[in-house]
């Protein structure tokens, strides 16, 4: 490993004000809001709906983007279920429309220099409902770079009975927009911040209340929380508001779609059946490693190959059946949200003699969080690892490589650099990807790629090829640190 000096990445730190929201959980206060000298999460707080296992939806694919520069940091990522495609394409429209604006306002992103330094777009998704013929899932947005607080959250809904796409505003029955409408504003009305004229106009307007009323979930008792991004009914400096209806109050003004989401909600079933004609089968690798790796690298030349952002199907299991035909190991920096999806490929890169990394959860760039932000998305990720493959991870990698003591201080794990960026991020060629770490790799060098993009799994064989006709053995980064 080459030394690294420390990345100069406290820019922001100090710099971020916002006013988080603080939610509560079923059964407390309705909602509130709190101040935070941290940004908020890309996650909301913990969500009062019952927890989602996303391995158990079939053909589940988890559409990733991102870059791993400082310069263009970005994340992006939306689930694609079969069956739920128009609710797949609505997020796919959201986020490539975000992704295109932030890429084009800034230089780096593009190959060119300067510009947007430290300010993140991160769009992340969890699963709210994914049950019976129902699936729910909100994509949380931060972006300091755009008007408004830089975070806001949507939940798209897919009925599958009628084989339609929903917006939240599509759980309330239409002849009961009014009552429900009314309740909202007798909650909303007296709160800090929020003038009663103003409201009454937001929510009187169809475009502005349809743009406001985005974000609506039930929590695990029945009840219909709804959201409100900061500065959307109330001045900016009252943060986000939350007002939660009773499931008593809401029943009645909710529409046949929005009981169904409710009763799946409460009572999930066991599986997912969206009417989907077909459910794509992934295939998990099988090798297993011979025993441990007696690799020295003090006698011979090695090089420790890193993938990160993933595991993603199919680009991950086609990556394992490359390093197996090769005997070669790598390290895998996965993201926990992925994990969660995908524990099954996380297993077999394990069985298969690789590494597996903790990378965060979502992928935001550690040194703009508050410390509690820094241990859950590092904690988070490390137990979504453990129990896919029984045992907890000791290297992390910080996203964008942006790590500074507060980060190190959070956490027992171990970071991880590199000595070689592929940029494979930017650059989508095989080809160029490959000549790239066949020209420039120097021996004991950590080579930074991703399993995301088909294009980086295609260069491996090129890679392995030839710099194992070259002498070079491919290990672990625990390996290569405790043999060099
Ligand atoms: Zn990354």
């Amino acid at each position: 490993m080459r030394i690294h000096p420390l990345v100069p990445s406290l820019l922001l730190l100090g710099t971020l004000s916002f006013t988080a929201a603080c939610s509560s959980g079923p059964g407390g206060p309705s909602g509130s809001a709190g101040a935070s000298s941290a940004r908020p999460g890309p996650t909301p707080d913990p969500s009062p709906v019952r927890s989602v296992d996303p391995s158990k939806i079939k053909g589940l694919k988890i559409v990733s983007d991102s870059s791993e520069n400082t310069s263009c940091p970005f994340a992006t990522s939306y689930p694609d279920v079969p069956g739920a495609e128009a609710m797949t394409a609505a997020m796919k429209k959201y986020v490539e429309r975000r992704l295109a604006t932030f890429r084009s306002e800034s230089a780096a992103c593009e190959g060119g220099t300067g510009g947007t330094e430290g300010v993140e777009l991160n769009i992340s998704h969890q699963f709210l409902v994914a049950s019976g013929d129902v699936l729910g899932v909100r994509l949380s947005t931060h972006d300091p770079s755009g008007a408004g607080s830089g975070l806001s959250a949507t939940t798209y809904w897919y009925d599958g009975k009628a084989g339609a796409y929903r917006t939240a505003p599509g759980l309330v029955a239409d002849d009961s927009r009014g009552a429900f409408l009314g309740a909202l504003k007798d909650r909303l009305k007296g709160r800090e911040g929020v003038d009663a004229a103003a409201l009454d106009d937001t929510l009187s307007d169809p475009a502005s209340r349809a743009a406001v009323l985005d974000d609506m979930a039930f929590t695990a008792d029945g009840g219909l929380r709804v959201d409100f991004d900061r500065g959307d009914v109330g001045v900016p400096a009252a943060g986000a508001l939350t007002v939660t209806l009773s499931k008593e109050t809401v029943t009645p003004w909710l529409s046949a779609f929005g009981k169904r989401v409710q009763r799946q909600t409460v009572t999930p079933s066991r599986s997912l059946d969206l009417g989907a004609t077909h459910i794509p089968t992934q295939a998990v690798p099988t090798h297993t490693a011979s025993g441990d790796d007696d690799t020295d690298c003090k006698r011979v030349r090695c090089v420790a190959l890193t993938f990160d952002d993933g595991p993603a199907v199919p680009e991950t299991a086609t990556l394992l059946t490359h390093l197996a035909r090769y005997r070669a190991r790598a390290t895998f920096f996965t993201v926990g949200q992925n994990v969660a999806a995908h524990p099954d490929l996380v297993r077999a890169a394990a069985r298969a003699g690789n590494e597996i990394g903790n990378h965060s959860w979502n992928h935001p760039d550690l040194t703009t969080l508050s410390r509690g932000q820094v241990v859950s998305q590092l904690n988070r990720t490390s137990a979504a690892i453990k129990a896919a493959t029984g045992k907890a991870p000791t290297l992390f990698r910080p996203p964008y490589g942006a790590v500074n003591p507060r980060v190190r201080a959070a956490t027992r794990l171990s970071p991880v650099l590199w000595d070689l960026d592929t940029e494979d991020w930017k650059y989508r060629d095989a080809d160029k990807v490959a000549r790239t770490v066949i020209d420039k790799v120097r021996r004991n060098d950590v080579v930074l790629l991703h399993d995301i993009h088909p294009t980086s799994v295609a260069a491996v064989p090129q890679i392995l090829r030839t710099l194992t006709a070259r002498g070079y053995h491919f290990v672990t980064v625990s390996h290569l640190r405790a043999t060099l």
